[in-house]
C-alpha cells in the first residue's frame, strides 16, 4: 500500500482544510519548532484508528480537535482524510471524524465502517497507527529499548500478520458463543428425553 494524499480540517493546529501529496519513497518533515511536524505524522495515526489520546500527546481524544487560538474559536469537529493505493493499484480513501460530543466516525471509500474495520485494512497491508513505518520523535530510542514482546509486535506488524491476531480474537468469541449455544442445546434436549 502507497500513502497518496492526506487531508486535514480542523486537526490539531491545522485549522484550515490543508492537503499534502506524499510522494513514492521515504518521507521527511522539515520546519521550525511547534510548526505542527508532529501533528502531520500524528493525523496518519489517528485516521488508520490511533486510539490511546495519550499517544496523541492529549488527555482525551476530543483534544485533537482544533481548540482555538487569541484569534480563532475552537471548532466542533476534526476530519483527517488519506487516500493510499492498494497494492492492487486500486484507489483507498479512509477519512475518520470526530465532533463534540460524539466520537469519532469511520468511512472507508464512501462507507460508514468500524473502527475495526479500518484497523484491519491497514494491518493486512502491513501498516497502521503503531507502524514501524512511521518515525516519530524518540521512536529510535523506544525501539532500542523495547522489550523483547514489544519488540515481536514490531516484527509482526513488519510482516503483515498483526491482523490475523485481531481475526482469532474474534473467531475465538465466536466459538465460544458456538459452545454455549450447543450446552444450552443439550440441556433442552436432556429436558425433551
Ligand atoms: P517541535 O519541532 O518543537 O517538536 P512540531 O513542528 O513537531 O514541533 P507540533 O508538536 O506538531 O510541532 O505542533 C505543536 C503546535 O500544535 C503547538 O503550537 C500547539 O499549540 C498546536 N496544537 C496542538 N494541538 C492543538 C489543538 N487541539 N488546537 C490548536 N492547536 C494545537
Amino acid at each position: 500500500m502507497r500513502f497518496r494524499r492526506l487531508r486535514l480540517s480542523g486537526f490539531k493546529s491545522f485549522v484550515e482544510p490543508a492537503e499534502l501529496r506524499i510522494e513514492p519513497g521515504l518521507t521527511g518533515v522539515v520546519g521550525p519548532n511547534g510548526c505542527g511536524k508532529s501533528n502531520l505524522l500524528e493525523a496518519i495515526r489517528w485516521v488508520m484508528g490511533e486510539s490511546s489520546p495519550k499517544s496523541m500527546r492529549g488527555g482525551g481524544m476530543e483534544d485533537v480537535i482544533f481548540a482555538g487560538t487569541a484569534q480563532r474559536p475552537p471548532r466542533d469537529f476534526a476530519e483527517v482524510v488519506l487516500v493510499a493505493e492498494t497494492a492492487a493499484r486500486e484507489e483507498l480513501e479512509v477519512v475518520r471524524r470526530i465532533e463534540r460530543g460524539a466520537g469519532s466516525a469511520y468511512r472507508v471509500n464512501g462507507r460508514d465502517v468500524r473502527a475495526k474495520d479500518v484497523a484491519l485494512v491497514f494491518a493486512d497491508a502491513a501498516t497502521g497507527a503503531h507502524s514501524p513505518a512511521l518515525v516519530s520523535q524518540g521512536r529510535i530510542a523506544a525501539v532500542i529499548a523495547a522489550k523483547p514482546a514489544e519488540r515481536r509486535m514490531m516484527l509482526e506488524e513488519a510482516a503483515g500478520i498483526a491482523g490475523l491476531h485481531v481475526r482469532r480474537k474474534d473467531a475465538e468469541q465466536k466459538l465460544r458463543a458456538t459452545e454455549a449455544n450447543l450446552a444450552r442445546l443439550e440441556d433442552l434436549m436432556a429436558g425433551l428425553d
